[in-house]
């Protein structure tokens, strides 16, 4: 089964939480170097 993980893309932690933006749809939130922004990477993950 192959599911979507969202990384950080200044520190590569998956540690991310999605937060709602105000006009421009979601920001994400990395809670290890606090990076915000509508920029994200989105990797395919595989779990068995
Ligand atoms: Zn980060």
């Amino acid at each position: 089964m192959t599911k979507k993980i969202l990384k950080c893309p200044k520190c590569e932690s998956n540690n991310v939480v999605p937060e709602a933006g105000f006009v421009t749809g979601y920001k994400y939130h990395c809670m290890d170097c606090h990076y915000r922004g509508v920029l994200i990477l989105e990797v395919d993950y595989e779990e068995e």
